[in-house]
């Protein structure tokens, strides 16, 4: 069988060696839809750690033929499998927006995204370079080789689930590494959906081997194995800590994490841009974006005028299932999503800050099958509350009130997270001034702290990500590389000169 589908009960299953296996221990989890969770998406392989250390000694065999393969055979691969995505995307769309919650549009946006993410890695596959040092021994030459590192453990979230893993594992195999794939329990299917596309395309047997289930019973492998040469993981920021302690000494390790992205509005933006940014990048997504605004910091000037404007479009706002047309905000992705938006509307009502809007479970047709709630609005919002410091993760918006630009750029960098920061101004000088001062990783002007285009790096600062290596971009394929130094030799050490 090439697919990880059994078409009759909707059960799938790991890829591990090039074979779709059972759990070794034989137990399933369900994965459901957000939107109606009597709709369930599928049954998939509760995974242990016998499974994980299967996955893994599979990659360290496959790894010893796939580094040697032509380079030019890898991104064919690559290739192929973008192809395959493209061609089921109609369906993959839908799958999707029923597995992790997103409208139908931002679905296909993903799935478009992710076949050109594969293409664009089966290009860097090919640039990968070391270079020549000038010797001051011209019979000896100096210089670097770039290899890959062996087994890559690739540790994913459910709110990208195959963009997120794509921008790790075609980096990590274009370069000739193995890969095992442990994607989010919220979000298997999408898993599986992109190691069937790689495995169809002709992709070696080991090469990629898929794991599904709760990282409780599969991720001590995953980090600890000694085959393990590096582990890159996009989540939590509790949960990358705990990856931070737990990974080998020799291990690599790259975290994408949380963030508290800042949207500043100075007295001379344009503030239906500003209120177009705030629900874009805050809002989109049911606010489950790494990278989504939620603290609004608005110059005194304007904050009224800018919290009208806002509100009147959050108002308008249709929340609904994702596949319905017309809806803009989709359900939040599970039910400790939902507790957890909740408690933070508590909590910043508790604090004193003022609810303008929403922040309430939605109730009745078609909502109450799933997790929906009225997107969020807050004025207010002092830096020291819960709500401007915590990262939500939901479609809760914190304005904050700044005297002017210095004030709110001090508010913006006093956060412990620093992944996005976003300024809608039309002042040249402040636009390079923030571009110089914001602590991010990501800068924005005039756009939404949201979306980032695959060829160019991605990472934060501080808590929001290892202060190593990026995303992304050309930048991403140095993770999955390592340099070696070579002294070539061509004569004896105590013989002349070259000879000519
Ligand atoms: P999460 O709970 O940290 O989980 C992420 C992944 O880590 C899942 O596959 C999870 O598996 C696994 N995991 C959990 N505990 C683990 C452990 N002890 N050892 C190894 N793996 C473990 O995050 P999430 O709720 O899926 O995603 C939301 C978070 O991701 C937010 O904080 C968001 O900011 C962040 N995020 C960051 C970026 C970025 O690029 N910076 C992008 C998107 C999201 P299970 O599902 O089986 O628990
Ligand atoms: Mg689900």
């Amino acid at each position: 069988m090439s697919r990880g589908m059994d078409e009759g009960d909707r059960a799938y299953r790991n890829l591990i060696g090039g074979e779709w296996v059972e759990a070794a221990e034989g137990g399933t989890f369900d994965s459901r839809n957000p939107a109606d969770t009597s709709d369930a998406v599928g049954r998939f392989a509760a995974s242990t750690e016998a499974d994980a250390v299967a996955a893994i000694e599979a990659a360290q065999r496959a790894f010893l033929s796939w580094r040697e393969s032509p380079p030019t055979s890898r991104a064919e691969i690559l290739y192929r499998a973008a192809g395959l995505l493209e061609e089921s995307l109609d369906a993959l769309s839908v799958e999707l927006t029923r597995e992790e919650g997103k409208v139908l549009a931002s679905a296909r946006q993903e799935v478009r995204r992710t076949a050109q993410t594969l293409r664009y890695y089966a290009s860097e596959g090919l640039n990968i370079a070391g270079e020549t040092l000038p010797s001051d021994d011209a019979t000896t030459r100096v210089y670097t080789r770039k290899e890959p590192l062996g087994v890559v453990s690739v540790i994913t979230p459910w709110n990208f689930p195959l963009s997120i893993p794509a921008r790790k594992i075609a980096p990590a195999l274009a370069a000739g590494n193995a890969v095992v794939f442990k994607p989010a329990s919220e979000t298997p299917l999408m898993g599986v959906r992109l190691a069937e596309a790689l495995h169809r395309a002709g992709l070696p047997a080991g090469a990629l081997n898929l794991v599904t289930g709760s990282a409780s019973r599969v991720g001590e492998p995953l980090l600890r194995h000694p085959a393990v040469q590096a582990v890159t993981f996009t989540g939590s920021t509790a949960v990358g800590e705990h990856i931070h302690r737990a990974a080998r000494l020799s291990t690599r390790v790259q975290l994408e994490l949380g963030g508290k992205n800042p949207l500043l509005v100075l007295e001379d933006a344009d503030l239906e841009l500003a209120a177009d940014l705030a629900v874009k990048g805050g809002l989109e997504l049911t606010g489950q974006a790494c990278t989504g605004t939620s603290r609004i910091i608005v110059v005194d000037a304007v904050h009224d005028a800018f919290a009208a404007k806002l509100l009147g479009k959050v108002r308008r706002l249709r929340v609904g299932n994702g596949l319905a047309e017309g809806t803009e905000i989709g359900p939040l992705a599970n039910e400790s999503q939902l507790r957890s938006v909740l408690s933070y509307v508590a909590i910043g009502k508790d604090e004193g800050a003022e609810l303008l809007f929403g922040g309430g479970r939605l109730t009745g047709e078609p909502y109450d099958a799933g997790y929906f709630v009225q997107p969020a609005v807050f004025a207010q919002v002092r830096p020291g509350m819960r709500i401007a410091r915590e990262e939500i993760f939901g479609p809760v918006l914190a304005i904050l009130r700044a005297k002017d630009f210095r004030d709110a750029l001090e508010m913006a960098n006093a956060s412990e997270y620093g992944l996005s920061a976003s300024i809608c101004t039309s002042d040249p000088e402040r636009m390079e001034a923030f571009a110089r001062y914001a602590e991010a990783g990501v800068v924005k002007i005039n756009r939404p702290t949201t979306g980032n285009a695959y060829n160019a790096p991605f990472g934060g600062m501080k808590l929001s990500s290892t202060a190593t290596y990026r995303e992304a971009g050309r930048e991403a394929m140095a993770f999955y590389t390592r340099s070696k130094t070579v002294y070539h030799g061509f004569r004896g050490i105590k013989d002349g000169g070259m000879a000519f």
